[in-house]
Formats: C-alpha cells, sequence, structure tokens
C-alpha cells in the first residue's frame, strides 16, 4: 500500500472521538502541543477513570473486606465489582480467576515464585522466546539460579514473527513451562499465543502469557487462547497505575501455594500457623488499589474490535511514512502482524539524541533498548527509538513525528 492510500485510509474513517476525554492532550510542551507517543510505556488516563478514583477517595475511601459500615461495604463492592469486569473483559470463566496485583512484572514473579517454587526441579526446562521483556526474563534467571532448571528460547526470525517451526525439537516431556509475551513491546508483533499454548499443552507444559501490551490494545480471550496464566497492567490501559492481574486458570490456581503472607489472605491464624484464604483472595495479601474498573467500562465501550482497527491503520501509516524516509530502519513485521509499538534507528544518531530532538517539538517518545536488551543484541543494536500509539493518536501526530525527525537528520548532517 501507498503512504497516500494509507493516509487516505486513516483520514476517511475518523479517530475515536476520544481525545477530549483526555485533559493532558492539550498540555503545551515547549510551547506546542503535546503529541504523546509513548503509550507502551504508559497510557494517559481519561477523565472518567480519573473521576472515579477521586469519587472513590472523596466519598467512600474505607478498607475492604474489613468493615462492616456502609462506605467499607460501598468500597468492597466496588473492588469486587471491577474484578469481575475484567474477568468479563478477558473472557475468564470466573471471577476467582482474577487476582489483583501491583502490573505485569508482579504477576510474573507471582507465577514464578509459587508455582514456580513448587513445581520445577533441576533438570527441567522453561522455555521463552527471545522478544521477551525483562519482567518475563529476570523472574525465571532468579528462580533458575535456585533450582538449577534451564531455560530456552523460541526464535525471532529476521521479520520479526516468532519462529513456531522449533517447537516440535524445542518442548519435550522436560518442559514444565513455556512463558511468552502476545504482543512485542518492541518489534510490536502479536505472537500467535494458541498455537504455543496447544504445543506447551502436548508436552504437558502450562502456558503463561505476558498480556501487557496487547490486553489494553485488542480483544483478548483467555478462554479462546486456553493459556493457564496471563499477566497484565493497568496502567497501559487507561487505568491507574499500581493496579495489574494476574489471571489463572481454576484448577491451577487452586494448586499454587501463597505469594505474599499477611492480612486478608488467610482464613485464620494461630501462633502455630494460618489456614490460607479462598480463590482469589489467597493472592491478596494487604491492602490493594481500587479503580481499574472504570478504565475496563472506558474501553468496552469504544469496543475493543475499533480500538484495534484504529491502531492497526495508524500503525500501517506510520511504518509507511517511517520506512519512506532515508536513513531510517523500522522494525518488525508488516501492521497487520502486529501492534501499534513502533521501534527504529536512524543512521548517524544515538536513539537518546533523537529523543530529545523530538522533545523540543513536544513530540514524546521512548528511547533505550525498552527493557528488551537481549533482543536488542539479536538485532545488533544497543537501542532504539521507539513511537507507540493508542486511542487518542491521530496521523497528524505521525506527520509531526516524520517533519521533527527530517528536522533532526538535517541538524545532525545525516
Ligand atoms: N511486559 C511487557 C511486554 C511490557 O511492555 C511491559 C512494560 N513495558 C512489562 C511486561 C512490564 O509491565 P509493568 O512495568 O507494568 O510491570
Amino acid at each position: 500500500m501507498t503512504v497516500a492510500q494509507t493516509q487516505a485510509m486513516v483520514v476517511q474513517r475518523p479517530v475515536l472521538d476520544v481525545r477530549a476525554d483526555f485533559p493532558i492532550l492539550e498540555r503545551l510542551v515547549h510551547g506546542k502541543p503535546l503529541a504523546y507517543l509513548d503509550s507502551a510505556a504508559t497510557s494517559q488516563k481519561p477523565r472518567q477513570v480519573v473521576d472515579a478514583m477521586t469519587e472513590y477517595y472523596f466519598s467512600y475511601n474505607a478498607n475492604i473486606h474489613r468493615g462492616v459500615y456502609t462506605i467499607a461495604e460501598e468500597a468492597t463492592a466496588a473492588y469486587e465489582a471491577a474484578r469481575k469486569k475484567i474477568a468479563a473483559f478477558i473472557g475468564a470463566a470466573s471471577s476467582k480467576e482474577v487476582i489483583f496485583v501491583r502490573n505485569t512484572t508482579e504477576a510474573i514473579n507471582l507465577v514464578a515464585y509459587s508455582w514456580g517454587r513448587k513445581n520445577l526441579k533441576a533438570g527441567d526446562e522453561v522455555v521463552l522466546t527471545e522478544m521477551e521483556h525483562h519482567s518475563n526474563l529476570v523472574p525465571w534467571f532468579l528462580l533458575a539460579e535456585q533450582i538449577g532448571f534451564q531455560i530456552r528460547y523460541i526464535p525471532v526470525t529476521p521479520d520479526g514473527l516468532l519462529d513456531t517451526s522449533v517447537l516440535p525439537r524445542l518442548l519435550s516431556e522436560r518442559t514444565r513451562l513455556v512463558s511468552l509475551t502476545h504482543m512485542s513491546n518492541v518489534l510490536g508483533t502479536i505472537t500467535p499465543v494458541r498455537e504455543v499454548a496447544d504445543a506447551a499443552h502436548r508436552a504437558g507444559a502450562l502456558c503463561l502469557v505476558d498480556g501487557a501490551q496487547s490486553v489494553p490494545h485488542m480483544a483478548v480471550n483467555v478462554r479462546e487462547m486456553d493459556c493457564d496464566f496471563m499477566a497484565f497492567s493497568g496502567h497501559k490501559m487507561l487505568g491507574p497505575t499500581g493496579v495489574g492481574c494476574l489471571y489463572g486458570k481454576r484448577a491451577v490456581l487452586e494448586e499454587t501455594p501463597p505469594f505474599l503472607g499477611g492480612g486478608e489472605m488467610i482464613k485464620n491464624v494461630t501462633f502455630e500457623g494460618a489456614r490460607y484464604n479462598d480463590l482469589p483472595w489467597r493472592f491478596e495479601a494487604g491492602t490493594p488499589s481500587i479503580a481499574l474498573g472504570a478504565a475496563v467500562d472506558y474501553l468496552q465501550a469504544l469496543g475493543m474490535d475499533n480500538v484495534r482497527r484504529q491502531e492497526e491503520s495508524l500503525t500501517a501509516y506510520a511504518l509507511d511514512r517511517l520506512r519512506a524516509m532515508p536513513g531510517i530502519t523500522v522494525y518488525g513485521p508488516p501492521a497487520s502482524k502486529r501492534g501499534s509499538a513502533v521501534s527504529f534507528t536512524v543512521k548517524g544518531m544515538h536513539p537518546h539524541d533523537v529523543a530529545t530532538l523530538l522533545d523540543q517539538d513536544a513530540i514524546a517518545v521512548r528511547a533505550g533498548h525498552h527493557c528488551a536488551q537481549p533482543l536488542h543484541n539479536k538485532l545488533g543494536i544497543p537501542a532504539s527509538t521507539r513511537a507507540s500509539f493508542y486511542v487518542y493518536n491521530t496521523p497528524q501526530e505521525i506527520d509531526r513525528l516524520v517533519d521533527s525527525l527530517a528536522r533532526a537528520q538535517k541538524l545532525f548532517g545525516v
């Protein structure tokens, strides 16, 4: 498709009419309107989500599950209602399968420390992929040091896809877990999670999906994927920081020991020991965060298929425009096979210089290895610049990115 064709496609389809819900987008930076192109790191928050949080703090702030007074019951009801909404949003069979944690990182660590310590032993294998975020690498490294299991990797092809042809050779009776991202935060690649989960199950292993980038951007259904665990973060899907979720199949969670110990996760405690609570509270020690429900309401009102369609056309447009520029290398597959994280390098310029110059034009992008250093090593680059889009971005912001990049290249004489 030519640039003109994708431009026409993007312009014809109106942007989901949401920008007015995001007051931050009215902000000027260095006297210019902010173009926020870093939603893969964290999303902006609509007024509806901030209002829900304010309403909680101003009218029924109380600890959940502990008080019998009215506002404590209201807080508990809101918290459990959010859990039900999230369960429906991801297609879980029951809200008991949704555990509130702080973020994706904590969810994966929960699986490593609770399920992993119980089920992994020396000689076992955990299979990851070459495109994982550090949060789906380092917890397994830490545990492997203690237990002595092996870590193996599904490779990434030169065009940025997951090479699933190796699965029959890679997976064996030694494999206990295959843990993979559903959408790369660097290449944008959407991975064939169902195919991988089926292969894992055939080998007698479980499958964990890192949904940090997919759950905010497309319809995700854990039962269709048939994964055993899925981790995701609220702050990347229009919700507040400090709340994320671990989904787990009920039968698997029932057999998984608690992670953090403390209040709320117990049934009763004596000086001799404790009996643990039922699902999902067994995994929720301490006072949790409230308010992801409003973000789910917002996304559901937009429709996740609309969110995906809009981002796919924005991404196609960005890929076409960036690929047409001299001196720019864009990584990853075409728009139909990816989400909206678009990483690139500019010949003769360090990604930090690129990001700093773009900031002068009020364009917020990410520079670095995006917590996926092994993938950057594989690509043969120390770092990249990443633009990533969400429901509030426009084709005009991509035009501004391209114009600003051209100015930066001119300034550097490259
Ligand atoms: N996995 C992926 C694919 C991510 O993009 C991120 C965030 N960049 C994470 C995990 C970690 O998310 P969090 O920092 O919210 O735990």
